[in-house]
């Protein structure tokens, strides 16, 4: 009777998500000798963690949405490879689910884009009132319809283990959100590009521009032919962004930066993206190549006297550029190429004042 009564305690906690370990729903994957993934999969939420091991320590690209959520990840990877001695945190952007782990690097120097440590008071903000209770109450009506989807996908066990694993995750979220963490910003920033010396190996920061975010930067390292995009490659088929804080020299530099990586000199194997699996240098030119295109058609359309309602409607991907998808509603990402075209339409405008009719014309 007591066996039956904690075993029906043990499956009702499990369902609720609550006292589970997060461990076994944690992957960690060998890209090369000396990079690894490592990431928590969910139904709709993948972020790549990118794990170095070099002579001088690991180096770890980004940190997941929350302390409690990168603490059983970073365990993970330290029993996997049997060291712990963390070196360097590298944070792609502030985009939450790439830097509000930093606090459990206490030895580890963080790095990341100058502009970063302004770009992540947002996650200071979100854990004050008011913004707190809507976030909270945001992630709860998430744990909800988890539960309640529960039950009608009993017989499809994988679907099954991605929803218990989903529920684990936005639990130990809401509980930081809840109670709080500490925000820590870059102690090393740079510019517009640092090298980092790792004895065997060296890793090459480049600011992409503002776009995506005001502080994304790519990580390239050379002896293992591989480059880290946080969200620059997002995923396959992901319309690349021109944000609302883009330059005309963000822009331009967006352009400069792929070409560069795409120089014949440059060898790179493998393309990580911030929330796919991994991709190959196939997925840069197109990127690079929808920026320059951008660049002509959003001129073209303005010298020939186009709204931009017209210019929209006309530069769709589907028309114009099929290498990219649009997601689908209430995702990330959906309708971005119409903020691009808006976006790039007031880039032009500042920049390029449209050209007069002459009025010496007859
Ligand atoms: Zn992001």
């Amino acid at each position: 009777m007591t066996m039956v009564l904690h075993l029906g305690l043990l499956v009702s906690m499990l369902a609720a998500g609550s006292s589970a370990d997060p461990g076994p729903y944690i992957r960690i994957d060998r890209l090369t000798p000396r990079v690894a993934l490592a990431y928590w999969p969910g139904l709709d939420r993948r972020c790549n963690l990118t794990v170095i091991q070099s002579q001088k320590g690991l180096v770890l690209i980004d940190t997941e949405a929350a302390p409690r959520l990168m603490a059983p990840i970073k365990k993970k990877i330290e029993q996997t490879l049997g060291r712990s001695d963390w070196a360097y945190v590298i944070n792609t952007h502030a985009h939450d689910n790439h830097c509000s782990g930093n606090v459990l690097f206490p030895g580890a120097v963080i790095v990341g884009h100058e502009n970063l440590a302004a770009d992540m008071q947002w996650l200071i903000r979100r854990q004050a009132e008011p913004h707190k209770r809507g976030e909270i109450d945001r992630y709860n009506a998430i744990l909800r319809d988890l539960r309640a989807a529960g039950p009608r996908y009993a017989g499809n066990p994988q679907y099954s283990r991605l929803i218990q694993s989903d529920l684990i995750f936005y639990e130990l979220f809401v509980q930081d959100l809840q109670e709080g963490y500490e925000v820590v910003p870059p102690a090393l920033t740079f510019a517009d590009t640092h090298t980092l010396d790792l004895g065997d190996l060296t890793l090459e920061l480049i600011f992409f521009g503002k776009g995506h975010s005001t502080s994304d930067i790519l990580i390239y390292v050379p002896q293992e032919r591989v480059l880290v995009t946080g969200a620059i490659a997002y995923g396959p088929y992901r319309v690349p962004e021109i944000g609302e804080a883009s330059h005309l020299e963000d822009v331009h530099r967006f352009i400069a930066v792929l070409d560069r990586l795409l120089a014949d000199e440059v060898k790179i194997d493998h393309v990580i993206p911030g929330h796919s699996a991994p991709l190959t240098r196939a997925a840069l030119p197109p990127i690079r190549d929808f920026y320059r295109r951008m660049l002509t058609e959003v001129r073209a359309a303005r010298r020939q006297g186009l709204t931009l309602e017209e210019t929209t409607k006309r530069l769709t991907l589907r028309a114009m550029f099929p290498a990219f998808r649009d997601p689908p509603a209430r995702t990330y990402g959906h309708d971005h190429q119409a903020r691009n075209v808006r976006n790039l339409w007031r880039i032009l405008a500042e920049n390029e004042p449209k050209p007069q009719p002459d009025p010496a014309k007859p």
